[in-house]
């Protein structure tokens, strides 16, 4: 079973690759947490990602493409992968596609999970984090009990600094910029499959498992 998962910040990409992931066995490959581990082990792969995500850059092709050839070589990827955050560019995915093609393999599906821009907007800036265990909550759609206090640890609740209304606009308007030539490059292959992000956790991933219960491999 052969995946790659789209959605703008707060479809729900992250709640849907956990239990797709799950469910199927594959792994879930995030070049984003990738770069993460990378910077915080303090690799050379860490080094070169660094400046680039520091500045809200794409990491460079030949860096990002380098590190998912390689990941999609290890044994674990045998069964399938569900890609998330991987491809970025056009560029990206024509690199895929060769990968793909020199492994014997072809994709199954495109899940884009959409939804509209201003709820978004509402699910982003509503969002906020525990400071000791990194539980999140919403302000209108998951409040914790008691305001300000996490449920779980009774640690202080938070709003990411790149969670005010400005800076979240900018980063929706910048993701929906640069899925918009992927999302035509998947549809004009048939591997597009756009699932409606904006009902019920359960109803998403039911809609996403019609499609991947229809995959034998
Ligand atoms: P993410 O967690 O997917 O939002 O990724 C965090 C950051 O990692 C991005 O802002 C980029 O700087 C970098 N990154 C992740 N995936 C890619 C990619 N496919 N191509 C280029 N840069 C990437």
């Amino acid at each position: 079973m052969n995946l790659i998962l789209m959605g703008l910040p707060g479809a729900g990409k992250g709640t849907q690759a956990e239990q797709i992931v799950e469910q199927y066995h594959i792994p879930h490959i995030s070049t984003g947490d990738m770069f993460r581990t990378a910077i915080k082990e303090g690799t050379e792969l860490g080094l070169k990602a660094k400046s680039f995500m520091d500045q809200g850059q794409l990491v460079p092709d030949e860096v990002t493409i380098g590190i998912v050839r390689e990941r999609l070589g290890k044994d674990d990827c045998k069964k399938g992968f569900l890609l998330d955050g991987f491809p970025r560019t056009v560029a990206q995915a024509e690199a895929l596609e060769d990968l793909l093609n020199q492994l014997e393999r072809t994709l199954d599906y495109v899940l884009h999970i959409h939804v509209d821009q201003g709820l978004l907007m509402d699910r982003l800036t509503g969002r906020r984090i525990c400071k000791n265990c990194g539980s999140t909550y919403h302000l209108e759609f998951n409040p914790p009990a008691v305001e300000g206090v996490c449920d779980k640890c009774g640690g202080e609740l938070y709003q990411r600094d790149d969670d005010n209304a400005e800076t979240v606009g900018n980063r929706l308007d910048v993701n929906t910029k640069q899925m918009k030539p992927l999302l035509d490059f998947y549809q004009g292959k048939g591997y597009l499959r756009t699932i409606n992000g904006q009902q019920d956790i359960h109803d998403v991933f039911a809609d996403i498992n019609g499609y991947l219960e229809g995959i034998s491999k």
